[in-house]
């Protein structure tokens, strides 16, 4: 039995990640479980998986979540314990569902210990990718991505040759305001922005999503995970979210993957690599579907996705002040402080402002990741 680490566990992610591990008895057990400050959520997981430690990220909460389970696990507190429980506790799979850059150490950690990393949380390849592929291969890790567009790469590509790719399509929804006119954007209200139509996720996601922040993050996530220069990287509109993504061949030829939108398969993948498991999930059905249909973005509306493009050709820690700046962004918007609109605004400025390294280390990211949250947290 692989023994399995969740970072994030109460989470959109988390949860599935929990339910593909039910659904395949006697392949894996769950040994750590994280969350931040959801401990109603983390205390039936805890009954129903039997974790030997769990971490609760805020203090109080984790202080009473460790009288109601009475000795049921160790319970770790505080700031640290992340790490702490990816640099100590026993696991083979670290999966990686937090959301944030805050995902960054403990995922480090667990490179480190030259473990599985099933990845979802994006951030932190878009904040450090650099980095965090140097230590992949310093420490002999490996990293699987769990993000539905960049699993069907990485399962398009099985077999090839990276000197094979032309490049790589990463198809995207359009979100939930694809046919609204750039000016309608200005006045969309905080629960329009999370009305997905395909995707039942976390709210930061959502937002991004909306905004085609996601995608542009995917494709800084995509440059990493693949080696593919930004300008080999596409992005094509695909509403039905069938086609998760699709790779190009230099000899013209191209695959893609196909799915029901459902996080379920390409956790999945993720955990079972390189075998396929077999599972009772419902099938696609194509003549069901119909019809599926493609167009271009159109970046003077979707502006976060020109802006991500522009912060990964310019490099350093460009990505890491556009994540930054984004992460306070959504987290205003969410708030209710600024419109939809002011979002590409803030992150702009901040790219303006802020210094760009090349070839950042540790220190240099957080301190660029710091400087831009108190320069866009003061921005109106
Ligand atoms: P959610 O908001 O649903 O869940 C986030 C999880 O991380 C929760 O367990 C939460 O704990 C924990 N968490 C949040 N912030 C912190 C923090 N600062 N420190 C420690 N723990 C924290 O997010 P999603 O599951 O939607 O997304 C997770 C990641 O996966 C993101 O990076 C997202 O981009 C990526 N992703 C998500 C997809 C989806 O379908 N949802 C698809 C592809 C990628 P608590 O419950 O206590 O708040
Ligand atoms: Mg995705």
């Amino acid at each position: 039995m692989k023994k399995v680490l969740i970072l994030g566990s109460t989470g959109s992610i988390g949860i599935n990640v929990l339910n593909v591990i039910k659904n395949l008895p006697g392949k894996f057990k769950v040994t750590a479980l994280t969350v931040n400050t959801r401990i109603d959520l983390l205390e039936p997981q805890i009954y129903e998986f039997n974790p030997e430690i769990v971490a609760v990220k805020d203090e109080k909460l984790g202080a009473e979540l460790k009288k109601r389970i009475n000795h049921k696990c160790k319970v770790y507190t505080g700031e640290e314990s992340l790490c702490r429980l990816a640099a100590e506790s026993d696991y083979d799979i670290f999966v990686g569902a937090m959301v944030g850059s805050a995902g960054l150490l403990p995922t480090i950690e667990a490179i480190k210990r030259g473990k599985r990393i099933a990845l979802a949380n994006k951030e932190t390849l878009v904040v450090a990718g650099e980095l965090i592929t140097e230590l992949v291969k310093k420490y002999n890790a490996e990293i699987l991505p769990i993000d539905s567009e960049h699993s069907a790469i990485f399962q398009c590509i099985k077999g090839e040759s990276g000197r094979e790719i032309e490049k790589l399509i990463l198809t995207a929804s359009g979100g939930p305001f694809l046919h609204k006119k750039k000016e309608e954007l200005e006045k969309v209200t905080i629960e329009e922005a999370l009305a997905h139509p395909n995707w039942k996720m976390g709210n930061k996601i959502t937002i991004d999503s909306a905004s085609m922040m996601n995608k542009g993050l995917e494709i800084i996530e995509a440059h990493w995970l693949f080696g593919i220069t930004p300008g080999r990287i596409d992005v094509l509109i695909h509403p039905q979210s069938i086609i998760h993504s699709m790779v190009q061949f230099v000899d013209g030829s191209v695959k893609a993957q196909l799915g029901l939108p459902d996080m379920k398969l390409p956790i999945q993948y993720a955990l079972t690599y390189p075998e396929r498991d077999a599972n009772n999930y419902e099938r696609i059905n194509l003549a069901d579907i119909g019809s599926l249909t493609f167009s271009e973005p159109d970046f003077s509306k979707y502006k976060c996705l020109a802006l991500a493009y522009s912060a990964i050709n310019a490099g350093g820690t460009a990505p890491c002040i556009l994540n930054a700046a984004n992460e306070v962004a959504v987290d205003k918007f969410l708030k209710g402080k600024i419109k939809f609109t002011k979002i590409p605004v803030l992150i702009d400025n901040a790219l303006e402002k802020i210094q760009n390294y090349n070839s950042p280390d540790l220190e240099l990211i957080f301190d660029c990741d710091r400087k831009t949250r108190d320069l866009v947290l003061n921005m109106n």
